[in-house]
């Protein structure tokens, strides 16, 4: 069995950001050379999410809108979590946006349904944060 680790870098210059890693870890894919196997994609930071869906800009919106009526940013000190920090709704809306991806690998391409796409979902930016991509398989 081969293992293959890397790490994906972000500094979202925005509070708030969904980027389109899908390239990313089809480079990492190729770079590891697994045909058969699995890939998993996660956040290394407990305000911000990975997850899969659709590439589409109305959709996009859509979640920032209804993270922010679930988990509004502002007051800040409706949060007893804001103690000398202000992003207790980062960490929510990253718990319901999720922590983690898995993928299968089949004939070395990801094994994708309908429209899905990876995407790393930030929700308190403006610093340097890491994706750990991780890959096994033969
Ligand atoms: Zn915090």
């Amino acid at each position: 069995m081969k293992s293959y680790r890397k790490e994906l870098f972000f500094n979202v210059p925005t509070r708030r950001a969904f980027i389109n890693i899908t390239p990313q870890v089809n480079d990492c894919l190729k770079e590891s050379g697994i045909q058969e196997g699995f890939v998993l994609v996660n956040a290394m930071h407990i305000t911000a999410s990975v997850f899969i869906n659709d590439d589409e800009s109305g959709l996009h919106q859509d979640y920032d809108e209804w993270l922010e009526r679930l988990a509004p940013h502002e007051p800040v000190s409706q949060y007893r979590h804001n103690v000398g920090e202000d992003n207790a709704d980062a960490h929510m809306k990253r718990q319901v946006m999720g922590r983690e991806v898995v993928v299968a690998i089949t004939e070395g391409r990801l094994d994708f349904g309908t429209w899905e796409q990876i995407f790393y979902g930030e929700f308190d930016g403006r610093r340097k944060k890491r994706v750990l991509v991780k890959i096994i398989g033969e």
